[in-house]
């Protein structure tokens, strides 16, 4: 397991200082902006298996789940969708430059809310305003193995394999797991993640499955 260490672009690692060192209190928009990832990851797999039934052949699911975890103060959420080869983890996840970056940051100078997030195209970072450490493991059909995506920002972030035989694989998709601030562990809590997921996501086009945490 050969874990590979990078630098986030510059503008990016400036966005999630802000994210995590500015108060804001509607934190809740996270949520929305990774199922709406989620989505769009199974939109882009449902449209390649219109020609392609192969693409589905690992895993015939095209749902999300979210599924809170008291034991490890986690936040799972998990789609069946495309997947990130090691490449995309990469470029997708913080070393491609990105003019919403700036753009968003200036609007945020200007008044904007944080919740305006995902029209600059960095939903993904909001994920810091309620983790201290986020990971991203995902499995893309055109690569043999998984890779484990993992930041605590502070700059870099790092890709690794995770062929380890013992950890639990993935079919095809994504999970991102926050790991909570521990002020913000009402995020586990079913009634709260409910009425999250009703009131911003409620037109998603996949199942959205609230995992009950097990008692
Ligand atoms: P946007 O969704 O507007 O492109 P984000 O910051 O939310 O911006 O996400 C950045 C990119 O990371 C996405 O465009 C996509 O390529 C990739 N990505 C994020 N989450 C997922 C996921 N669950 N599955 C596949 N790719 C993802
Ligand atoms: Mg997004």
């Amino acid at each position: 397991m050969s874990s590979d260490t990078y630098a986030f672009n510059a503008d990016i690692q400036q966005l999630m200082s802000l994210i995590i060192n500015t108060f804001y209190s509607n934190k809740e928009v996270f949520l929305r902006e990774l199922i709406s990832n989620a989505s769009d990851a199974l939109d882009k797999v449902r449209f390649l298996s219109l020609t392609d039934h192969e693409v589905l052949k690992a895993d015939p699911a095209m749902q999300i789940r979210v599924v809170p975890d008291k034991t490890n103060n986690t936040l799972t959420v998990y789609d069946t969708g495309i997947g990130m080869t090691r490449e995309e983890l990469v470029k997708n996840l913080g070393t491609i430059a990105k003019s919403g970056t700036k753009a968003f940051m200036e609007a945020l100078s200007s008044g904007a809310d944080i919740s305006m997030i995902g029209q600059f195209g960095v939903g993904f970072y909001s994920a810091f305003l309620v983790s201290d450490k986020v990971q991203v493991i995902s499995k893309h059909n055109d690569e043999p193995t998984q890779y484990l995506w993992e930041s605590t920002a502070g700059g870099t972030f790092t890709v690794t394999a995770d062929d380890n035989p013992n950890s639990e694989k993935i079919p095809r998709g994504s999970k991102v797991i926050l790991y909570l601030k521990d002020d913000q562990l009402e995020f586990l809590e079913e009634k709260k993640l409910t009425d999250i997921i009703k009131k911003h996501s409620q037109f998603i086009g996949f199942p959205i499955e609230l995992y009950k945490e097990k008692t």
